[in-house]
């Protein structure tokens, strides 16, 4: 068994939304409540309530005010969890020594959504390519959501728990499925071996020299991002043009995360689906700021200003490449190969002859001094994460010569040899 999360747009109509919206700003005022009960409760007779002391209050909460009933026992009681979640890691960060900020009240606007931990209270139904229906509440209160998509994983996939949010106006449905393995699986349509060197330049580069551009909305999308916000900047703060300005960057920021999403998860697919083996550094924050500069290879008005924005939403992407090529080689069977970018310096080392042959960052080009070889800076660090793949263990220690098969490659392009390394030059 698997647990997967499949995420769902919800279309409530007007009055569905009206209600969702009063159902969020019910569990908003519990949470509040809750908050100043611990906060009076410790002021007035220096005690701490936990949160059984909140749960077992709940029927009286709803015997005084009905509107509560219909969101279901489960779901209040995972939102007073949710408040003491915030007492606990506030109180493990005290502990710690740090100066975290105390849990604080929530405005109705800004409280995201409600969790059902189990479930019980709400059914999603699928309707094959026609999309879906959600069911929260029972009998005759209850509402019928209609909800697009469907997921890969069909019937035998037991729902787990469901979280509605709303972000910028739109309503989302995260369901948590238990997934038997089978279902999981991916087919495989191919069994290459392949090296890959993310970067920013190109979003991809493979040993073979192959890359993959970087996807429209860093030259489309990200630049806009920056214009509006530097237009936002120039705006009295609490303004209309402020407030509209906020919202237009809002619904960008969003579309650029579903383009990066979308983009992403059909690269990691492609490569889980035809590798058998996939090679490449381990993600490393300072892995990541030394392609900064990717956009100033065309420089535009403003590079520098965009060059932060830029770094922040693409490396953001590679975790995000990360963390799908994880699940996805396992559920096609391969194997990603995550060199330890310290030991290896897949960067700095010869593909050929395992040197290390150090090299600035504004050095596109791998030119070997003790072999001749010569390539392209990101094909030879794929070259060398590929290598290493190969390898027991990972890294240098592990493998203190190079392999045979490389040594073999190299041996009529040694030292001895200097005249290759002068042409290459
Ligand atoms: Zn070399």
């Amino acid at each position: 068994m698997e647990r997967r999360k499949v995420t769902f747009k919800l279309y409530p109509n007007a009055r569905e939304a009206e209600r969702l919206t009063g159902w969020v700003r019910l569990h908003c005022e519990l949470y509040n409540a809750a908050l100043q009960e611990r906060i009076e409760a410790y002021r007035k007779v220096g005690k701490s309530i936990s949160y059984l002391d909140q749960q077992n209050v709940l029927p009286e909460i709803k015997a005084a005010r009905p509107e509560f009933v219909e969101l279901g026992s489960h779901a209040l009681q995972q939102t007073l969890r949710r408040l003491d979640l915030a007492f606990q890691s506030f109180f493990r960060r005290v502990k710690a020594g740090q100066t975290p900020g105390f849990p604080r009240f929530k405005s109705a606007a800004r409280f995201s959504g409600f969790t059902y931990p189990d479930p019980a209270g709400w059914k999603l139904l699928q309707h094959g390519t026609r999309g879906g229906t959600l069911r929260l509440g029972s009998g005759q209160a209850a509402m019928s959501i209609r909800v697009r998509g469907q997921h890969r994983f069909g019937a035998e996939a037991r729902p787990n728990d469901l979280t509605i949010t709303r972000r910028n106006g739109e309503w989302f449905a995260s369901v948590t499925l238990r997934v038997p393995d089978a279902a999981c699986a991916r087919e495989r349509t191919a069994h290459q071996q392949r090296g890959i060197d993310f970067g920013v330049t190109d979003w991809a580069t493979f040993d073979d020299g192959s890359t993959i551009a970087n996807p429209r909305w860093t030259r489309k999308e990200l630049p806009q991002l920056a214009t509006l916000q530097q237009e936002r900047a120039r705006k009295r703060k609490g303004s209309l043009r402020h407030r509209r300005l906020t919202r237009r960057i809002a619904r960008l920021h969003e579309r650029i995360a579903n383009l990066r999403r979308e983009f992403v998860h059909q690269e990691t697919t492609r490569l889980a689906t035809t590798c058998a083996v996939i090679a490449t550094e381990e993600l490393a924050p300072k892995n990541m700021s030394r392609s900064a500069k990717g956009t100033a290879e065309a420089p535009g008005r403003r590079v520098r200003q965009k060059a932060g924005l830029n770094r922040e939403i693409l490396s953001a992407a590679f975790g995000m490449a990360h963390q799908m090529l994880r699940y996805k080689a396992a559920e096609a069977g391969s194997r990603l190969h995550l060199a330890n970018t310290r030991q290896l310096k897949p960067s700095q080392r010869c593909a050929k002859c395992w040197a290390i042959v150090p090299k600035t960052l504004a050095q596109r080009v791998h030119a070997c001094p003790c072999c001749g070889h010569v390539a392209p800076r990101d094909q030879n660090s794929a070259s060398v994460v590929l290598i290493d793949a190969h390898t027991p263990g990972t890294g240098v220690a592990a493998r203190p010569k190079p392999l045979a098969r490389q040594r073999a490659k190299s041996t009529s392009l040694t030292r001895e040899t200097p005249a290759t390394t002068m042409q290459v030059v």
